[in-house]
């Protein structure tokens, strides 16, 4: 762009230039660039920052596909080492961050402040959506060719830290969902020692410790987080909590508290687990640390949780009106929702979870076995929701399952309490369906109503 042409600062000019950028006023920007070009490699005098930069901060999308439609590199830097990448993903503008990676913008510069990619920018700043748009870019590029796309979704900071250190210092719980899904390391350390690491040695438990935010605990806990890994100067991340007077979070991290329910390494040997079960799955693992840590926060604070308990699926109170739905033979308290594939037989959530946990994942181990059906013993190689059977119809999953005793009048119907969790229960239950008889418009009611959950 515009080499050869001498850039010289000229107040006025340039001051209109980012003002309009700013503003989004691309017919103006337009007849500017027509009139000289040059323009275009002016930057502002705080932070050196390009038109691109410009545009890509303040989400003027029309602006900044024009200046690309005029092959302004992608990567243009600013006197940071940052690209507009980097400042849209930090600014959350995810239309400009799916535009500068449509122009081919790199995902793997770092910057010069503290050497981090516009990963670290979207985890630290807790946008989901440029988080999720920078990921899947990673997934389908060269990068994970020649990189690989576990060790950028690990990838470090000037001072070790990784995406998931940031999103959990910053509390972003989603942030730190969608990373540890990606194949982010929970139990990763920040560099040792040096003058550049603000924490030295923490994990993302550190972090979160520090930073107070209970879902974040919860959900690297529940992750395989380890409450007894010390930082570089020896404290766990229980020490911390209780010096930053994060009481909630200290009571989940003391490592005398009971241990939290971890998903369990036996699932993730279940290639492609159904996506439906593994939210189910998710929710009641969620679900089941919450009810032990009502206890936890009883027991140590004498005051409720910071934050409400929702119980979606699985939950104490989904005894809702339900004749037509099964108990799950193994607690014989809560609703069939999870079924093993081949051989039919169904649990509630929270049984099967506890089934595949009996031992916390390990790391050094290698052992890939992919975890029994408590019924038949046969290997389980996929779940999906229960199919909840209506009145007059009995299918032959149902004949041949033993773990099906009918609910019938086993409980009375609660007519205040527990209907909306159980109405998107029974909503998510039929996705079961969805191959079968009631083909496609279940299957979009079903996805509505999944999303709401
Ligand atoms: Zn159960
Ligand atoms: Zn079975």
């Amino acid at each position: 762009m515009g080499q050869g042409i001498s850039c010289v600062r000229d107040g006025a000019r340039e001051h209109a230039l980012f003002r309009s950028v700013q503003n989004g006023e691309l017919e103006i920007v337009n007849a500017m660039v027509d009139h000289d070009p040059s323009v275009l490699c002016r930057t502002t005098v705080h932070g050196n920052l390009f038109a691109l930069h410009v545009a890509a901060v303040h989400d003027q999308i029309q602006v900044l596909s024009m200046l690309l439609d005029r092959s302004v590199n992608p990567d243009i830097l600013n006197r940071h080492k940052q690209t507009p990448l980097m400042l849209a993903a930090m600014s959350g503008n995810i239309s400009c961050v799916e535009r500068l990676i449509q122009a081919g913008a790199n995902i793997l510069m770092f910057d010069s402040l503290h050497g981090r990619t516009c990963l670290h920018y979207a985890a630290y700043h807790g946008h989901l959506d440029c988080l999720q748009a920078i990921l899947s870019a990673a997934h389908s590029s060269h990068i994970a060719y020649s990189w690989g796309f576990s060790r950028f979704v690990n990838i470090r900071d000037g001072s070790g830290a990784t995406p998931l250190h940031l999103a959990a210092r910053q509390g972003s719980a989603e942030c730190i969902h969608i990373l540890l899904s990606s194949g982010a390391l929970v139990s990763a350390s920040t560099c040792g020692y040096g003058s550049s690491c603000s924490y030295p040695g923490s994990t993302p438990l550190h972090l979160a410790a520090r930073g107070g935010s209970l879902d974040c605990v919860r959900e690297l806990l529940a992750w395989g987080g380890d409450r007894c890994q010390t930082d570089s100067s020896g404290k766990i991340p229980y020490t911390v909590a209780l010096k930053h007077k994060h009481a909630a979070c200290a009571a989940l991290l003391n490592p005398s508290s009971p241990e939290p329910l971890v998903w369990p390494a036996p699932l993730k040997f279940i290639s492609d687990l159904n996506p439906e079960a593994r939210t189910l799955l998710e929710k009641a693992l969620i679900t089941a640390n919450k009810d032990r840590e009502k206890e936890i926060l009883k027991d140590t604070m004498n005051s409720s949780p910071s934050s409400p308990v929702h119980s979606d699926f699985g939950a104490t109170n989904d005894n809702s009106e339900a004749s037509d739905i099964d108990i799950c033979s193994i607690c014989f308290e809560k609703i069939c929702t999870i079924v093993v594939k081949d051989c039919g037989h169904q649990m509630c959530a929270q049984c099967m979870l506890i089934l595949c946990c009996h031992n916390k994942p390990n790391a050094a181990s290698t052992c890939s076995k992919s975890p029994l059906c408590p019924f038949c013993r046969s290997n389980i190689s996929q779940l999906v929701v229960a199919n909840f059977i209506t009145d007059d119809g009995r299918d032959e999953e149902q004949e041949l399952s033993p773990s099906k005793p009918r609910r019938s009048s086993r409980r009375s119907f609660n007519s205040e309490g527990g209907s909306s969790s159980f109405k998107s229960l029974s909503a998510l239950s039929s996705f079961g369906r969805t191959g079968g008889r009631n083909s496609g418009r279940v299957a979009a009611e079903c996805n509505e109503d999944l999303d709401k959950l």
